[in-house]
C-alpha cells in the first residue's frame, strides 16, 4: 500500500525531529498534500493509524492540509490557481504552464511532548 510506505517514511522523519529535540512523545503532526501528489488524504489518515503504533507518535493526531495547485504561465508570466483536470493559465488560458505547487507532500509541523510542557517544532 502506497500510503502506508509514505506514512512510514514520514514517521521516520518525525521520530528524528522528536529525538533531536529530546521529546518523549509526539502529540500532533501536520502534513501538506498537493492535489497532484498522488496521495489520498483519507487513505493516508487510515494508514497513519496503522503506521504510528510502536513509534513516538503512537498517540499523535494527524492533520492534513490540502495544498492548492498553482501554475506559472510561460506566455504571460502570471501565476494562477489551476485544477487537476485543467492545468491552464488562469489569465490567458494557455497550457504552456509550469507547476509551482500542488504536487508536494510535506511535513509541516510536529508537536512534541517532553516531560515538561508541550513544544512545537517547525520542520
Ligand atoms: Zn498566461
Amino acid at each position: 500500500m502506497h500510503e502506508l510506505a509514505i506514512c512510514q517514511s514520514l514517521l521516520r522523519e518525525v521520530e528524528r525531529t522528536a529525538t533531536a529535540n529530546g521529546a518523549t512523545q509526539v502529540s500532533a503532526i501536520t502534513v501538506a498534500i498537493g492535489a497532484l501528489s498522488g496521495v489520498e488524504a483519507l487513505l493516508l489518515a487510515r494508514a497513519f493509524t496503522v503506521a504510528r503504533s510502536g513509534t513516538l507518535a503512537a498517540h499523535a493526531e494527524l492533520e492534513i492540509q490540502a495544498v492548492p495547485i498553482q501554475v506559472w504561465c510561460r506566455s504571460c508570466a502570471a501565476q494562477t490557481p489551476a485544477t487537476v483536470n485543467a492545468l491552464l493559465c488562469g489569465r490567458c488560458g494557455t497550457w504552456q504552464v509550469e507547476l509551482r505547487s500542488g504536487d508536494e507532500l510535506l511535513l509541516m509541523r510536529v508537536t512534541l511532548t517532553t516531560d515538561a510542557e508541550p513544544a512545537a517544532a517547525v520542520c
